[in-house]
């Protein structure tokens, strides 16, 4: 089955392809013959990159492995990058990303699969919709990888990684990728979860360690008898010589602004590397309540701390969205006036100007044009 509008779009690399020119010049359009041969099978789209789910497997109660097999517009993915999935819920196509979650596929990897691994989020729509409608041999959209929350060419000998719930997914694979290509460097992996059955990777973590003698793995449960939160007295007796460590860290933004605030105290942003999963949160000195109006002149409320995304989908509006972290651009719009504050760059501009919703918080009243 397929979860994707069967609405070709026109490609350019559909046209860079010799098939493609010779089928241009006896008459055929490609839109005409894709239609063809995606009635055989939706995968093989010859305009599209698209992806065969070939296996799920449930990670944890409430996250699941969907092991993918693209098509042939598929150029690779680097461990700690993610793809854009796409699929059509209710005839809307929504977009998300997903990091690559098993290690870098090896030259001798005849199936050329990849691996995402997706955790239900309370009242998500797509991690929800992935969770209970697909399964093994259907077909979704899939976007290039991108991110570069990647390995360094050179790897520091000593690395500490730091991950929280579903932020294991990238470093998972960056660290399972090392390993397979016989990295001899020291590893201290620190993992913050709920409880032992919200482990995603528990078992798989576990037995890495097992095989590889460099490779050290620590559980630090936030419920249970010994609550457990990051805190630099925490870090410090869990791995002594974390300081001297290169980081890694990904997870819900709260623990992540926990850790990068202590390597700011401790001067060591520069051995630091991280990826969110969502837009960084509004720093508390610039949070505004202010006025939004929007482009039918509609006046809407943002509260303190939210994005122009967060107050516009909690107003009950429904502006064209994707990764919610200023990678896709998809909620891209014309401001008219008013000044926001980019939260990943942290510049603050003023007047008429395209913006990404997700990723901007106004510092004082704002019109979208
Ligand atoms: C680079 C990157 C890599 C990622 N990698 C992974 C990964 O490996 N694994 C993983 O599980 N996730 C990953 N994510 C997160 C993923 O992309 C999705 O954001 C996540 O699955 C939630 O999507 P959703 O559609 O289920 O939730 P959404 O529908 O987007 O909702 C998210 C939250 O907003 C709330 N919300 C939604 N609509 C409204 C509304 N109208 N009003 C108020 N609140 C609302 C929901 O209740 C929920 O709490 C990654 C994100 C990025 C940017």
């Amino acid at each position: 089955m397929t979860h994707l509008s069967q609405t070709a779009t026109w490609s350019a690399t559909w046209t860079q392809r010799p098939l493609a020119r010779a089928a241009q010049r006896i008459g055929f359009e490609p839109a005409g013959i894709n239609y063809f041969v995606e009635k055989v099978n939706p995968a093989w789209s010859l305009l599209q990159l698209r992806a065969t789910v070939v296996a799920v497997r449930e990670e944890t109660h409430d996250s699941k492995s969907f092991v993918l097999k693209p098509n042939m517009h598929w150029q690779g993915i680097s461990a700690g990058q993610h793809v854009g999935v796409n699929v059509e819920i209710n005839g809307v196509i929504h977009k998300r990303r997903y990091s690559l979650s098993r290690a870098e596929a090896t030259d001798a990897d005849a199936a050329k699969t990849i691996q995402i691994t997706v955790k239900r989020v309370d009242g998500g729509l797509v991690s929800n919709y992935l969770h209970d409608h697909i399964s093994e041999g259907d077909v979704i959209g899939l976007e290039a990888a991108d991110g570069d929350f990647v390995l360094p060419a050179e790897v520091p000998s000593k690395l500490l990684v730091l991950t929280a719930g579903s932020g294991i997914t990238p470093v998972f694979s960056q660290v399972a990728t090392l390993l397979n290509e016989g990295y001899q460097g020291d590893i201290e992996f620190v993992h913050y979860v709920r409880t032992e059955v919200d482990r995603i990777f528990g078992e798989q973590l576990e037995a890495l360690a097992a095989r590889h003698s460099n490779l050290s793995v620590q559980w630090c449960y936030s419920e249970g008898e010994r609550s457990e939160h990051f805190s630099a007295e925490q870090i410090a007796q869990r791995v002594a010589d974390y300081q001297e460590r290169h980081a890694l860290l990904c997870g819900p933004a709260g623990f992540m602004e926990a850790v990068r605030e202590h390597w700011s105290d401790i001067d060591r942003n520069d051995a630091l590397a991280f990826e969110y999963f969502g837009a960084p949160p509004v720093d508390a000195t610039d949070a505004i309540n202010a006025s939004i109006t929007l482009k039918t002149g509609k006046q809407i409320h943002l509260n303190a701390g939210e994005t122009l995304l967060d107050s516009m989908l909690a107003n009950g509006e429904r502006p064209k969205y994707g990764c919610k972290r200023g990678v896709c651009h998809e909620c891209k719009c014309r401001k008219t006036s008013g000044a926001v504050k980019n939260l990943l760059t942290g510049k603050v501009t003023a007047g008429e100007e395209d913006i990404q919703l997700c990723i901007s918080a106004p510092v004082s009243d704002v019109t979208l044009g």
